[in-house]
């Protein structure tokens, strides 16, 4: 659990806490172009060493100064200085949020391992949370190297935990990277038998396409067509239906149930891996889409929740991240955002979580053990 204040920035003169907390604000903009990097490459499976930055449009090596965090994005107004090609605005964000969260936390717990660990955490799921929006999925680097990280850090600094000893320190860190894999194992399960199977029924006749890899979907109104990985981010999710009329590779396939996963397409017991499948053209009434509510990465990224700050930490951002989750889930589809079959990432939502409890997770705690009558 992060307890509050190791050393106590009260007794620093206002003029020292400003110098402080802008040295620490360039630090973590320094830092936040590094995740930025990451962010980047990470899921393309790319050196984050070599080559130095570049545009990823035109190629061209950028010189020192379109790399000054904030001020450059801004200065050539997010496009690069070469080509003109927009840069995405997340370049910016991340920075400015790596920053402002480093000072945040050097504010609440001053000069500590439980700040270092904070500094750690921030800058590791900053880059799970955009590569999630992105991707869809949660890079290693970041969930198994943040719960070997955290407890490593744990062994280091027990008192992260509230223990003396390593042996202490590690055990504790332990148990909550355990608790944490444990309970969002129990919670994608469960998801998986009460939101997992979705018979989505169309009022009329719609057209699905699968022709080089990308899924295409028509329902007379809005052709939508995407790469089928995208659609389909794991091997358990599939698109299942009966074809009322329709063609494969020019055969007829009417009557005939369709299956579509990430890998195969398989048509009235034909199969064909989805890289050599013929153009799939069918109409139909009703499909059935499994889906996957969360992904084995949020199991790890909870996992190096647990190892940093031990179960109630896990509990916590549990909680908050499915709170966020639902609410930001029941918009969408009252708002009409949410597309057909359209996934949500929930990464993000578990990084709010662990972010909340950084800034108020012992203050919540405290008062609930207080509401509880324990105090
Ligand atoms: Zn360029």
């Amino acid at each position: 659990m992060v307890e509050a204040l190791a050393t106590p920035l009260a007794d620093l003169p206002a003029s020292a806490l400003w110098f402080v907390g802008a040295v620490i604000f360039i630090f973590g903009l320094v830092a936040g172009s590094f995740l930025n990097v990451c962010i980047y490459r990470w899921p393309r499976e790319q050196s984050i060493i070599r080559p130095s930055s570049h545009c990823t449009h035109c190629g061209k090596a950028l010189r020192w100064y379109h790399n000054i965090p904030l001020l450059s994005w801004l200065a050539l107004r997010g496009r690069c200085a070469f080509c003109g090609e927009r840069i995405s605005p997340i370049y910016f964000v991340v920075e400015l949020l790596n920053a402002s969260l480093w000072v945040l936390v050097w504010l609440k717990l001053g000069w500590s391992p439980q700040a270092a660990a904070c500094f750690i955490v921030v800058s590791l799921f900053l880059i799970g949370m955009f590569v999630d929006f992105e991707h869809y999925i949660l890079p290693d680097e970041v969930t198994v190297g943040g719960a070997i990280g955290g407890v490593l850090f744990s062994a280091a600094f027990p008192v992260l935990h509230g223990a003396t000893t390593w042996e202490g320190g590690l055990l504790r860190s332990a148990i909550g990277a355990l608790a944490g894999g444990a309970l969002l194992w129990v919670v994608r399960w469960a998801g998986g038998l009460i939101f997992g199977r979705k018979k989505q029924t169309f009022e009329s006749d719609v057209t699905l396409t699968l022709d080089k890899q990308r899924i295409g979907f028509d329902d007379g109104k809005e052709p939508e067509e995407e790469p089928l990985d995208e659609a389909l981010t794991s091997r358990r999710e599939r698109f299942e239906f009966h074809a009322k009329t329709g063609t494969v590779g020019g055969d007829r396939i009417d009557g005939m149930l369709v299956r579509i996963t990430a890998r195969e397409l398989s048509v009235g017991g034909q199969r064909w891996p989805v890289s050599e499948a013929p153009r799939l053209v069918a109409a139909t009434r009703e499909i059935e889409m499994p889906r996957e509510a969360m992904g084995l990465g949020d199991v790890k990224l909870m996992m190096a929740i647990g190892a940093f700050f031990g179960w109630p930490a896990v509990v916590f951002a549990l909680i908050v991240s499915s709170v966020l989750g639902s609410v930001a889930g029941i918009s969408l589809i009252v708002f009409g955002e949410r597309k057909w079959g359209a996934h949500i990432p929930y990464g993000p939502y578990i990084v709010v979580g662990a972010f909340a409890w950084m800034f108020f997770g012992s203050e919540v705690v405290r008062w609930y053990l207080q509401q509880a009558g324990f105090q």
